[in-house]
């Protein structure tokens, strides 16, 4: 049975962490410390590392966790990976070492160029780890990307089955709600929504994983064709929008200033 679990790095990062037995395999570890100190405490030892894109804060400790372990590292074919010995896109199937768990890789662009994400079945539970592109209750900016990128990457998350946990890259949620309830102020399912979360950070603990199921009812940058999304995206851009993406890429920008 393997279990996740989020090991806190930065300010708001978290580097998710699968386990099982004496095993470990780290999902963007921006820094290298609290990963060592996590293994040295629960005697485990790493067998594979995975990057969902070329950030600092995703791939910042990789160097030094090879050189303790020498282990293999997974990572967008398309960007550039310190210490990457395996190139992955969309499609791409790995058995991940040390672990029972294969996992496919997804072509997710938008954030960065290359971004991907990596799908599974993890001990009976889909699961997918998306780095900085789909968040809970929210997105990741568009730095290198296009908002027609951003909008199919993430319609292509929307589309896993909707039990499917969401394992992202940082603890944005009770932001990314207060967004989205400017977006959908009357949407019970969000107010429902920020009560929970809210406790959780009240109670020190993680609001993730999400599920594909609660960001579909809850996500404003996974909403676009509702008409109520719609119609307050084109309010606050003094226009009527027409497309999916269009209204999408006007959320972005209202969250960006937001
Ligand atoms: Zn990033």
């Amino acid at each position: 049975m393997i279990t996740i679990i989020p090991i806190p790095a930065f300010a708001d990062n978290y580097i998710w962490t699968l386990r099982e037995g004496g095993n470990a395999v780290v999902v963007d570890p921006g820094e290298a410390g609290p990963v060592l100190a996590y293994l040295d405490r629960e005697g485990l030892a790493l067998t594979a590392i995975l990057a969902t894109h070329h950030h600092n804060d995703h791939v910042g400790g990789i160097p030094a966790l090879v050189a303790r372990y020498g282990v293999p590292v997974f990572g967008p074919a398309r960007e550039s990976i310190p210490e990457r010995t395996q190139a992955l896109g969309e499609g791409d199937e790995i058995d991940v070492p040390g672990l029972p768990l294969r996992l496919r890789a997804m072509d997710i662009p938008g954030h960065t160029s290359g971004h991907i994400a990596y799908f599974g079945d993890v001990s009976g539970t889909p699961s997918v780890f998306c780095g900085d592109t789909l968040f809970a209750a929210g997105c990741g900016r568009i730095f290198e990307g296009t908002p027609q990128q951003m909008w199919a990457s993430l319609s292509s998350l929307a589309a896993l089955p909707p039990d499917t946990r969401v394992y992202c890259g940082h603890e944005y949620t009770l932001a990314n709600i207060r967004f989205a309830l400017a977006v959908e102020p009357d949407s019970a399912h969000l107010r429902d929504r920020q009560a929970r979360e809210q406790a959780k950070r009240d109670r020190g603990e993680p609001t993730l994983p999400s599920t594909i199921g609660e960001e579909r009812l809850t996500n404003p940058f996974l909403r676009a064709p509702v008409p109520g999304v719609r119609k307050a995206a084109s309010a606050h851009a003094g226009g009527t929008l027409a497309a999916d993406v269009e209204t999408f890429a006007a959320l972005r920008a209202w969250k960006n200033a937001f």
